[in-house]
């Protein structure tokens, strides 16, 4: 497997050097890894109340820590990042990645205007709107971020679910459709995230039903585990690989330098 969403201690809140979560990918048996560290949004302008990304100032020690892991690694270690969707913002970051020879560019949306929906600190906030509209307005971001024609790949498309808060199902259905539709139209890949299994949703980002959705509409795939801390690389990827396969998933597509290629799920472990 490939796992392309890992962290590392820049962004303040995960654990354990960069070397240490290849040791941990090799162990596991990974063909491919990829770092997509939190992009510093001081250097867009915007401090959010509960800080989750990275200073401006360590954007060139994060690539060289990445390199650097890279060097030593015996399988390929490809430079990412997460950037959160931030309206009018974009271009902004493409101005200060195009600077660094990422390999991919991952976005995520945690915020809704100045709410994060993924921050513990933050929860209260299902409990003051209709779920329907905080996901509606979610949602609209996801499409958004789609169309700022920033991004490779789209992270934890429903991540908005993580505390396991969620509505009526006949609210999600038309998001779900939408969601594939854009991400067919744009050329984005769907992460895989395992992360959603640890989290009070106990679920895969995306839900079983959103990543069949996106299956039909023909949108392709890529894995990562979001992994904070080492020991979390390729968390759940053997029951995700079978899974993928049953579902008719035959390769996960790899970036390097921003252009595609494939990794075949059928070539053995
Ligand atoms: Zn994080
Ligand atoms: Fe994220
Ligand atoms: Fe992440
Ligand atoms: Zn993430």
């Amino acid at each position: 497997m490939i796992d392309y969403h890992v962290h590392t201690p820049l962004c303040g809140h995960a654990r354990g050097q960069p070397e240490q979560y290849v040791e941990e990918g090799v162990r596991r048996g990974l063909a491919e890894m990829g770092f997509a560290d939190h992009f510093p949004l001081k250097a867009l302008g915007y401090a959010p109340r509960n800080p989750v990304t990275m200073e401006p100032g360590d954007l060139p020690a994060y690539v060289e820590n990445i390199k650097r892991a890279a060097a030593g690694a015996p399988f390929p270690v490809k430079l990412g990042v997460e950037v959160d969707y931030l309206p009018g913002k974009m271009e902004a970051a493409a101005g200060i990645l195009e600077k660094y020879p990422f390999d991919y560019v991952i976005g995520s949306v945690h915020f809704v205007g100045t709410w994060d929906c993924t921050h513990p600190l933050e929860r209260q906030e299902f409990q003051r709107r209709p779920l329907s509209e905080l996901y509606r307005d979610y949602f609209e971001l996801i499409w958004e971020a789609c169309y700022s024609g920033l991004f490779d790949i789209m992270a934890h498309v429903d991540a908005i679910k993580k505390f396991g808060y969620r509505p009526h199902p006949e609210h999600l259905v038309p998001l779900y459709r939408k969601t594939a539709s854009v991400l067919r139209e744009t050329g984005i890949c769907l992460e895989v995230n395992t992360a959603g299994l640890d989290a009070e949703a106990r679920e895969l980002y995306p839900s079983t039903e959103l990543l069949r959705e996106c299956l039909r509409q023909g949108v392709e795939l890529t894995a990562g585990s979001d992994a904070h801390a080492p020991a979390q690389v390729a968390r759940h990827f053997p029951q995700v690989r079978r899974m993928l396969q049953k579902e008719g998933v035959d390769r996960l597509v790899t970036f390097t330098g921003r252009q595609k290629g494939y990794y075949r799920l059928d070539g053995g472990d």
